[in-house]
């Protein structure tokens, strides 16, 4: 299919405008970046052991390649967009979105952080009783933690990811809570003494991670939803479709502010 937006890509520099044209699956086979030896595989590794060391001794995300950052529905895995797997698709995400998320080692370490919150949610069920609800609030009936209106004041939430991502969503909050509280050498006691709301939530996650955290996460079939590896789109199409579903949520979050 051709691109919609052929404009666009003429920022792109010739060797890696003729990627555009290429199935994902077959880029990341060409150069290189589907095998295990890609270089998030060391962040993984990291994460892992950050897990263990903050007491979370079983559970081991399955990390793949998606097309964005999420932790599948219901399953103990973490998708990595795939772009984060070469330099040149690095390049391309960022010649076309003006940045890239989880780009340095720093960020991609926060992102697995906070996808690992997710993963521990799914792998031991957390029970969404009276006291979590209480702690982190009732989701909404639809699930779309890009559109929301934060408060740069909060004494609520705990900062990690950018643009107060903890206020987006009670399932985001939590997945930002549990990343800050597994962050090796961050005293959070210290950090979030005057946020007695963030506080109060770190204290429960911790209780969370002392009761699940010596049992082996409960078995499920691990699907890998949207794994890049098997996505015959075009790079092209793929962000035909990412760049107009941003620029939609875009809108609809000036709508909000603006209201
Ligand atoms: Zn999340």
């Amino acid at each position: 299919m051709k691109s919609q937006r052929p404009g666009i890509f003429s920022r792109l520099p010739f060797a890696l405008r003729r990627l555009m044209n290429e199935r994902i699956c077959d880029v990341l086979e060409k150069l290189g970046a589907s095998s295990e030896r890609n270089p998030i595989k060391r962040h993984v590794e990291n994460l892992y052991e950050e897990l263990h060391d903050a007491g979370v001794k079983h559970l081991r995300p399955d990390v793949y390649l998606g097309d964005e950052w999420f932790s599948p529905g219901g399953i103990p895995a973490i998708a990595v967009p795939f772009y984060l797997a070469h330099t040149d698709l690095k390049e391309i995400e960022f010649l076309l979105t003006g940045s890239v998320e989880g780009g340095t080692p720093a960020k991609m370490r926060k992102l697995l952080r906070h996808e690992a919150g997710h993963s521990f949610d799914h792998g031991y069920k957390i029970a969404r009783d009276m006291r979590w609800r209480n702690t982190f609030g009732r989701a909404p009936t639809i699930y779309r933690p890009e559109v929301y209106m934060p408060d740069s004041t909060s004494l609520n939430h705990v900062t990690h990811l950018p643009d107060h991502y903890a206020q987006s969503h009670p399932d985001e909050d939590f997945a930002e809570t549990f990343a800050v509280a597994i962050t090796p050498g961050l005293d959070w006691e210290t950090r979030y003494a005057g946020r007695r709301g963030a506080l109060g939530k770190l204290y429960y996650v911790q209780s969370l991670i002392r009761r699940h955290g010596s049992q082996r996460p409960r078995e499920r079939e691990i699907v890998r939803t949207y794994d890049a590896r098997r996505m015959r789109m075009t790079l092209a199409r793929y962000y035909d479709l990412r760049l107009v579903r941003e620029a939609r949520w875009q809108r609809m979050q000036s709508r909000l502010i603006e209201a």
